[in-house]
């Protein structure tokens, strides 16, 4: 028995890639390294294969070294502009070439079984907003987590719960969202997440609420 086999039969589901969105930067204190290190080493343990931008730079690159280094596969998808600039991790289990963003987050969707986002800027914001659209779209009902490493995206979660409020954000949709701030919490909470489909209620509701 494969050992990919071995974790899914324990946690009883069929996640095997997680795709993690974190920053291009180190940020300014070794915690938010330090947690993308422990994320890495317990992914590559748990035998799950990271999905990621590909780079050499950053968080991105932090990740990517722990997972290999404990064992596990790494899959890299990076648009043919940032390949050009020298940036392509050199160790990757697979590396996709693509053709822009658009396509790039595609593709990391497509292998990937469950999505986290880390610490980052806006590559990453716009990583974690277009999955937990397809969330609310019902494009995909693969969990979405934030790892909330020294409350980093506090005022992001706090600005949803205002959205949620105000009643541009639904509450299932906010509920949707798994929080943690350590990087073992997050990695056993996700798997155990199942997200909930709301779709069909909610747009009969967005009708009536626009009066048709
Ligand atoms: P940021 O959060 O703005 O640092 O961007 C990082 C996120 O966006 C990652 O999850 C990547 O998928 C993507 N990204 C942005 N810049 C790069 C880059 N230079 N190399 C690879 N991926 C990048």
């Amino acid at each position: 028995m494969s050992l990919n086999h071995y974790f899914c039969c324990q946690r009883n589901c069929d996640m095997k890639s997680i795709c993690v969105f974190c920053g291009s930067s180190m940020g300014n204190d070794p915690v938010y390294a330090k947690d993308a290190a422990r994320l890495g080493e317990i992914m590559g343990k748990q035998g799950f294969r990271l999905v990621f931008g590909g780079s050499n730079i950053g968080l991105m690159t932090v990740i990517a070294d722990a997972v290999l280094a404990n064992g596990g596969e790494v899959v890299g998808v990076m648009p043919e502009n940032l390949v050009a600039r020298n940036i392509v991790h050199k160790q990757l289990t697979q590396f996709y070439t693509v053709a822009d963003m658009a396509e790039r987050k595609q593709l990391m969707g497509d292998l990937s079984d469950a999505f986290v986002a880390m610490p980052g800027g806006f590559g990453t914001l716009d990583e974690l907003a277009e999955v937990l659209t397809w969330l609310q779209l019902e494009l995909m009902d693969k969990p979405v987590a934030v790892l909330n490493t020294k409350g980093y995206f506090d005022h992001f979660l706090k600005f949803l719960d205002h959205a949620r409020d105000e009643k541009f954000l639904r509450v299932e949709h906010r509920q949707n969202i798994v929080v943690q701030d350590n990087p073992d919490d997050l990695l056993s909470s996700l798997i155990k997440f199942v997200p909930v489909p709301v779709y069909s209620k909610w747009v009969d509701e967005l009708k009536k609420e626009s009066g048709i």
